[in-house]
Parts: structure tokens; sequence; C-alpha cells
């Protein structure tokens, strides 16, 4: 039996990117003598290990077929005579299709290393077809490598979009494609990630509201600013989603089954910001009725997210009324209910009296304006 270093490992280290997690490929060994050697079985339809003290991934080596449509259409092959070569085949990139031996030795089949030079995402084989989360999985490495210059060659962008054509995408299940747009969000240029997905016309099917040229390029501004301003995912996300209409941005986040708060922030943002252009002057009640909506008594905490994304969405002309919520935000929430309690406030008098407090605190609070 033979070990080898495989995918991603061996990819950053040529990259001079720091290596995070490490994959194994084996060779030559069955299930029984791995577990003999201590390993725990993981997967249960792959033959794959974890090293009894690194619990590193250590895989025998497979091969995968296409059965039939959709994403649970594989067949696994596993056996000892399955070689390192025809597992690196079944694999996405040609620079993650690269393995290690022990001694350090490249093994190189499909030009990674040539790939990694000349700043390529290629696919390894026509196989690639057979598996749209492929398609998602090369706009995230281009959206990672974009600032080392890597794009995705010519055939494999047109192989992408001969999947799409062939209707590829629509087997695709939510929670797949959520995961790689949340992962997206976080890479270096998520920008990119949805540039390749428009390039290849998956947009189309994942967030057909983001195909109108005006609203791309809107949206990919504003997801740039959320991620340069260090946004979480909902404040990336809902800056993605921003120049939709308020219905729009809630049916697709929803159908894109993602995370409650993305889909809040999203919906709370394509809410306000209509209502945020058409204030024209400091308004008490006005900045009161957007605090309400943005609950931001019960939701202190997502009230920073808020504001970054909506620093991101709007231009800059509309900045300054962000400013006026956000001492707005300061002043109402200073306002204890307690304190009107104690004055002999209850029920539905005590909320009128909140609420008439909070309003007079906005309006002293408006100092510069
Ligand atoms: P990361 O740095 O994001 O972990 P990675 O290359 O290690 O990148 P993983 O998702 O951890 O990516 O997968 C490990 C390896 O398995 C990849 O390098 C690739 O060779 C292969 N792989 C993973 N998913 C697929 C897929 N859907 N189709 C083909 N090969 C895949
Ligand atoms: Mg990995």
């Amino acid at each position: 039996m033979k070990t080898y270093l495989v995918g991603g490992a061996v990819r950053d280290e040529l990259l001079g990117l720091p290596v995070k997690d490490r994959d194994w490929v084996v060779t030559g060994a069955t299930p029984d003598e791995m577990l003999k050697r201590g390993f725990k079985q993981v997967g249960a339809d792959f033959p794959v290990f974890l090293h009894p003290h690194t619990r590193e991934e250590y895989a025998l080596a497979r091969t995968e077929r296409k059965q039939g449509q959709g994403y649970h259409g594989f067949s696994v092959y596993s056996a000892p005579d399955v070689t390192l070569e025809e597992d690196l085949k079944r694999r996405d990139l040609t620079i993650n299709a690269m393995a290690k031996s022990t001694n350090g030795e490249l093994v190189d089949p499909f030009g990674g290393r040539e790939d990694i030079r000349t700043r390529n995402l290629r696919h390894v084989s026509e196989a690639f077809a057979e598996d749209p989360l492929r398609i998602l999985r090369t706009a995230r490495f281009a959206a990672r490598l974009q600032p080392l210059g890597f794009t995705v060659a010519k055939s494999t962008m047109a192989l992408m979009q001969q999947m799409v054509d062939d209707g590829e995408v629509e087997h695709l299940v939510p929670e797949r494609v959520w995961q790689e747009i949340q992962r997206a969000l976080h890479e270096n240029e998520p920008g990119t990630f949805f540039e390749v997905l428009r390039d290849c016309g998956a947009l189309a099917y994942i967030i057909p509201e983001l195909c109108q040229e005006d609203e791309f390029q809107a949206a990919i501004s504003a997801l740039r600013c959320a991620h340069s301003s260090g946004g979480e995912t909902a404040a990336r996300f809902a800056a993605l989603m921003s120049p939709l209409p308020m219905t729009e941005a809630r049916n697709r986040s929803a159908q894109l089954k993602a995370p409650n708060d993305c889909q809040d922030l999203a919906r709370l943002t394509t809410s306000l910001i209509p209502q945020i252009h058409a204030m024209n002057s400091y308004r008490a009640d006005e900045l009161l009725r957007i605090l309400d909506e943005a609950d931001v008594w019960r939701r202190a905490d997502r009230f920073a997210g808020l504001l970054l994304t909506l620093k991101c969405a709007l231009p800059e002309t509309e900045h300054e009324k962000l400013d006026w919520l956000e001492s707005a935000q300061r002043a109402a929430t200073a306002v204890q209910a307690k304190e009107l309690m104690a004055q002999g406030y209850r029920g539905k008098e005590l909320g009128e009296a909140i609420r008439k407090e909070r309003l007079q605190r906005i309006s002293e609070s408006n100092h510069t304006h």
C-alpha cells in the first residue's frame, strides 16, 4: 500500500499558500487493512478513514461514474487495483488533481503544474460534466485565486456553458448551492464567483434577478464593499441582494434556503432602501418607523450589520441619513421602560409613553442638522 498527499494541499503548496488541511489517497489497500492499522472509517458511501493520531483524511483510491441524473446518481468503485491516476482523473480541476508521494515526488498526469504556472482553472476530463456542483466550485476557485491572476480556461467555460444548456444546474439541491454561495462570499474576490456564473449562464438558474446588467453591477459593488468592510455572511448576502425589490429579494433568499439571519437581513435591507431614499430631511417619526421595522429594541445585535449593509448598498449621497439613523438609534434606545413604569404607566399607556419618549429623544438628538 502507498499513500499520497492529494488535492488542495498539493495545489496550495505549489502556489506558496498556507496549507489548511491535508487529504491523502491510499492505493493498494482494502478497508480491512486500514481498520487493522487503526484507521477509523468515516465515509458511509466512500471508503474514507481518519488517521488514528493526526486525524487527517485518508481515502482509498476510487473511481466514480455517473448513473442517471441528479446529484446522487454516482456509483463509486474502490478496490486495491484502482490506481492513483484513476483517482485523480475523477477530480474537478487540474490544479486539484495532483498528488505528492511520501518521498516528495509530484504526480501530475493532467498538467496541473503547468496550469498553475499559466494561471488556468481547467477541467481534468469530460467527466467534469457529470457533476454540476463543479460549476460552482470552479467559480469559487476563480473567486479565490483571481488575485493571483487565475481565470477559467476557455474550454472549461465552454463545457460549463454546455452543462447549463443541458439543464444540469436544475439538478442542484438548494443546500449545496447555498453552501457554495456562502463559501464564495468569503473568498478573496466574491464578485468573481458571480461573474463566472453569469458568463456560463448558471446565474440565470441560481439568482435570475441579478442577470440584468444594472442590478448585477450594483450587486457586485455592494458585495465588494461588504467584503472589504469585513461584514459577516448575512451582510455580504444582503449587500448582494440589495439592488432587488424587497419581494424579489425575499423570495429568492427563501428559495436559496439561506439561513434565517441572511434572509432577514436581505429582506430588511431591501425594504428600508426605498424608505431611506424617500426621506428628505431629519424626521424623527420616519427615523423611528425605520428603527421599529428593524426592531432595534430586541435586535440591537443586528443593527451594526444592517448599517454596514445599507452603507454598501446606498450611494454616498445617502450616507448622511445613515448617520441620522445611528444617532436616532442611540437616542431612542436610551429610553428606559423602568423609569416610565415608575411614573405609573402600564399596559397600552406604557407603550404609548415609550414611543413618545423615543420620538422626543430622537428629535432632540438632531444637534447637527
Ligand atoms: P479547499 O482549500 O477549499 O479545502 P480543496 O481543493 O481541498 O480546497 P475540497 O472541497 O476540500 O477542496 O476537496 C478536496 C479535493 O477533492 C479537491 O481538491 C478535488 O480534487 C476533489 N473534489 C472535491 N469535490 C469535488 C467534486 N465535486 N468533483 C470533483 N472533484 C472534487
Ligand atoms: Mg480541502
